[in-house]
């Protein structure tokens, strides 16, 4: 039997009623559109703001946007540097040229994968606005050397949660220690829409009213009143209902995917495979569970032959794609993040997983590349 990479279907067989309630009461409703005073919408923002912890939650149409839109509503524009980490999804680096800003890289650390401090100090310059900490795969960055930088030069930092729905930093959740932050909710996500959806959230009143401006239209309050111009980016009315009915099992589902986590763990223990490390005291929610193997390619087909999908999540550092030719970097600045994009690869993640499929792919891992490796 084939085990999938991510297995939507498994998800909606154990909630199908109430989805398919929610979805039928959107069009009953005619509330497609999120538009202010969308029951739907509005529920889902506030309570994903009361799950996160944090004031304000305001719904965007994808987790890019989201990211492009904080940027915005902070003021970064033309002639502003921001740090991004060399490895991530583009769509971190891509929101910074699409404000008109330039993105400086910095690389990530060699065992937790995520941007490391004493790198983003050696790329400040005095057009640094703001830094991009990415919690990736599930884990939290650094953040207290990383505030601590911030604070010491007055730079904005914006968390990319996209990875990370519920995850935690020595008892603070993600999304709450930087000024605002950015979630996706690409249906692959740990918190999954049918379609694309993001959010933003912040403590800030000033910086949620013009993400909520910018994101509609220019308007405030009222429709007509356009204050500014803006663009449409909302998060639609069938997205926060299949949102609505999820949220509420988000916690179950990421106990689900860390005791997934932890069987890998224990299988791979001794096969030699390089692991991302977990500090004390952080939650990682494990969206995806990523091995470090030599010669990938062939342990991906001999994988696939044994029927267990793997993905690569990514494989080049960002600095190094075509899009970032213009800036002309060279893999030996980034040593960490080439290194993992060039041996990293994820196995199959997700929470109705179940000890069978884990073990089988664990002895499958550690047949064709424990030595290797
Ligand atoms: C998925 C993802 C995004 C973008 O989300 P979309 O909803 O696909 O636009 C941004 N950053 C990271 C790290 C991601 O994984």
């Amino acid at each position: 039997m084939k085990i999938p990479f991510v297995d939507l279907a498994a998800q909606y067989a154990a909630i199908k009623p109430e989805i398919d309630a929610a979805i039928a009461a959107v069009i009953a409703e005619n509330a497609f559109i999120g538009n202010p005073g969308n029951r739907h919408v509005q529920a889902f923002e506030q309570s994903f703001a009361a799950y996160c912890g944090v004031k304000h939650g305001i719904g965007c149409a994808n987790g890019t946007d989201s990211i492009e839109i904080l940027l915005q509503a902070a003021g970064i524009g033309q002639g502003d540097e921001v740090i991004v980490p060399a490895m991530s999804w583009i769509s971190t680096s891509e929101a910074v040229t699409t404000v008109g800003a330039t993105p400086v890289f910095a690389d990530i650390d060699a065992d937790t994968y995520t941007i490391e401090p004493v790198q983003i100090a050696a790329k400040i310059t005095p057009r640094t606005r703001a830094i991009i900490p990415v919690h990736l795969y599930g884990l939290s960055a650094d953040m207290d050397p990383i505030l601590e930088i911030a604070r010491r030069h007055n730079l904005i930092v914006i968390e990319d949660c996209a990875q990370a729905h519920g995850a935690s930093y020595k008892g603070r959740k993600v999304g709450t220690m930087g000024q605002a932050a950015s979630f996706s909710f690409y249906p692959g996500k740990n918190l999954g829409a049918y379609g694309d959806a993001g959010a933003m959230i912040t403590n800030d009143d000033q910086l949620a009213l013009r993400a909520r401006m910018i994101s509609q239209h220019g308007q405030a309050k009222t429709k007509h009143d356009h204050q500014i111009e803006g663009r449409n980016s909302r998060l639609d009315g069938i997205q926060a209902a299949v949102l609505n009915v999820k949220l509420p099992h988000l916690e179950a589902w990421t106990e689900a995917r860390r005791r997934n986590a932890q069987r890998y763990r224990s299988l791979l223990a001794t096969c030699g495979l390089r692991l991302q490390a977990v500090p004390e005291g952080l939650r990682h929610v494990y969206h995806l569970f990523v091995v470090q193997v030599a010669e990938r390619e062939t342990v991906m087909q001999r994988m696939n032959d044994a029927g267990i999908v793997t993905a690569v999540q990514y494989p080049r550092a960002l600095p190094l794609l075509t899009a970032y030719s213009r800036f002309g970097h060279v893999p030996e600045e980034f040593p960490n993040a080439a290194q993992l994009a060039a041996r990293c690869l994820s196995l199959p993640m997700f929470a109705e997983l179940g000890e069978a499929a884990i073990d089988r792919i664990g002895r499958t891992l550690t047949e064709i590349a424990g030595k290797a490796g």
